[in-house]
């Protein structure tokens, strides 16, 4: 589970986050959903450790985690623009924080070779990362997310780079990722669609506030005010 706790944020005279408090149960596909500067990513980025929180309390799995680093907190990260090396292989890129932790060389291929199957990319591990178009690029940042087998997969609009087909290709393949991994996904967008047809549970924020937080068809069907009628229903 993720326990998220009276979560605030200021940059500077900007309030990005204001008391923000919702849990994601352990196994759960939970989508942070909002308009541009909602705070969102802010709250991923504290989740993940990239970013400091004014006030608030953060859990991983029952756990205390606001004063471990990112790579002790348990977690995978994929963000929108890959931040892949692109001067490695693929197998390169999956291995390299396995390799900086000393795992020894055969575990770090078996272990390599099981995240790229994860993704249907078995076979690719010579191929440059410059070689490998779009959709497949964004695979590779999830396997190599899911090296560790982390118990909570973070996403930030992991599939607004690519163009709507290879996108609805994605959603539909991270659906079925999410029930193969039984882990626990945080997915950011901004897109009600996505939100609404891949999570368990949404959580909607507009100007640092968690406005709703519910099933899919509570937001859609049960509103909690018009500012969530009305984002939930555009389109
Ligand atoms: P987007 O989809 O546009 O990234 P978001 O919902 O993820 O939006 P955040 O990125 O969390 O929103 O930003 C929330 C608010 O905090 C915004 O007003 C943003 O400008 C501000 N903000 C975020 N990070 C910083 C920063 N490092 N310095 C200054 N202001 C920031």
């Amino acid at each position: 589970s993720v326990e998220i706790q009276g979560l605030s944020k200021r940059f500077g005279d900007v309030v990005a986050l204001d008391r923000v408090s919702l849990t994601v149960r352990p196994g759960e596909f939970m989508a942070l959903l909002g308009p541009s500067g909602s705070g969102k990513t802010t709250i991923l980025m504290a989740v993940a450790g990239f970013e400091q929180a004014d006030t608030g309390a953060i859990r991983i799995g029952g756990r205390a985690i606001d004063r471990l680093p990112p790579h002790k907190r348990d977690i995978g990260v994929v963000f929108q623009r890959y931040a892949l090396f692109p001067h490695m292989t693929v197998a390169e890129n999956l291995a390299y924080s396995l390799r900086r932790r000393g795992i020894a060389a055969a575990e770090t291929a078996r272990r390599v070779e099981e995240a790229l199957a994860l993704v249907k990319m078995e076979g690719y591990g010579a191929r440059g990362v410059d070689q490998l178009s779009g959709g497949q690029q964004q695979r590779v940042a999830i396997a190599r997310a899911l090296i560790f087998r982390p118990a909570v997969l973070l996403m930030d609009e992991p599939m607004s780079a690519l163009d709507k087909k290879l996108r609805e290709h994605m959603q539909m393949e991270l659906r079925l990722l999410h029930r193969e991994l039984g882990a626990t996904i945080i997915l950011v967008t901004h897109d009600q669609e996505e939100a609404l047809s891949m999570a368990d549970r949404v959580a909607l924020l507009h100007e640092g506030r968690l406005r709703q937080m519910g099933t899919p068809a509570e937001l859609y069907r049960a509103p909690a005010d018009a500012f969530v009628a009305g984002f939930i229903g555009r389109n």
